[in-house]
């Protein structure tokens, strides 16, 4: 009988599979290596390797299963199933969802990665029971998803929820996109860190300097957050100064999207009041009264599972429409 999905989290370091049920409920699950340095050919078997090993655990073939969907970096094509770019992964131009359906023979859907987390929290996260959500990671760099009536908007090219590199200030920091002052070129878990680390190399006085062991790449959101804890004034004003970017950013978009909620995950966003307190402030500052007032803000809830339950909920896809 039908009615199992797969689904498969393609990232930079890992691939993550699981085999659920129709209620989306995991019932196996494998995880190896993506192995990007060794070549397209070695991760498509790895994760072949994760999909053959999660049906084997549970005595499924491949007849029993509706549909796999894979989240992937991009940018992407979902209708085409083709990833465009993924430097992490070494790829270009890769038809995955052929790949995959020859290889298995079960259909596939491809999806970008953030839009598939953003889709995880949406039926299996913080947003059960939210039709109209924004999914913001803060990592190294800053992704999203926007969820509106239950569905990712993808834009006409899977361009949408890019919110990563919304300018912000035109006359800030290089961004890797190659325009100054995006959103993560401030925001992000990376920005957090430069700013350490030119503290540092600007001879501010700062407990930093200590902490990194005269290791500059030591200075990172944790190290900061730790000099932050221990009263440090310079790491204090550097997560200030993230937060307010943050809020600001989030503002824009609440400001056009009227969301019902945010949901945040991502590493920085673990540093909690440090960058917590000032984003409020400049998110309540910047957006308009009505919609700060009804928004409601959550922590991701799916913690390390959130792209692989995303991935499920791609494969499942019009049934959990269905069901609502
Ligand atoms: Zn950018």
């Amino acid at each position: 009988m039908a009615g199992y999905f797969l689904g498969v989290d393609l990232g930079g370091t890992k691939i993550l599979t699981a085999v659920a049920d129709e209620q989306g409920k995991i019932l196996a699950r494998k995880k190896l290596p993506t192995e990007a340095n060794r070549g397209n050919d070695r991760v498509i078997e790895n994760i072949i390797e994760t999909i053959r090993s999660v049906l084997a655990e549970v005595g499924l073939k491949k007849e029993n299963i509706v549909r796999m969907g894979v989240g992937s970096p991009g940018p992407l094509n979902t209708k085409e199933g083709i990833i465009y770019l993924a430097p992490n992964l070494g790829w270009e131009n890769v038809p995955i969802s052929r790949i995959l359906e020859d290889r298995t023979g079960i259909s596939v859907i491809l999806e970008n990665d953030a839009n598939a987390a953003a889709l995880g929290e949406k039926w299996f996260g913080a947003g059960q029971g939210i039709d109209n959500l924004i999914y913001i990671t803060v990592s190294t760099g800053i992704g999203g998803g926007i969820i509106i009536d239950r569905k990712i908007y993808h834009g006409v090219n899977d361009g949408a929820g890019e919110v990563g590199h919304m300018v912000i200030d035109p006359d800030g920091p290089l961004c890797g996109c190659g325009n100054h002052g995006c959103f993560e070129a401030l925001a992000s878990g990376t920005a957090i860190s430069r700013r350490g680390r030119e503290a540092v190399e600007r001879g501010e006085k700062t407990l930093l300097t200590d902490l990194c062991e005269g290791d500059l790449n030591k200075i990172d959101g944790g190290l900061i957050a730790r000099a932050a804890q221990l009263g440090d004034q310079v790491a204090l004003d550097i997560w200030s100064e993230a937060g307010y970017y943050l809020g600001l950013g989030f503002a824009n978009l609440v400001n056009i999207f009227d969301p019902e909620m945010l949901i945040l995950g991502g590493g920085v966003m673990k540093a909690g009041e440090l960058i917590m307190e000032p984003m409020l402030a400049s998110l309540k500052n910047y957006s308009f009264k009505s919609a700060f007032n009804s928004l409601k803000i959550r922590q991701a809830a799916l913690g390390d599972d959130t792209g692989v339950k995303g991935a499920i909920a791609v494969a499942m896809g019009d049934r959990l429409y269905r069901e609502g």
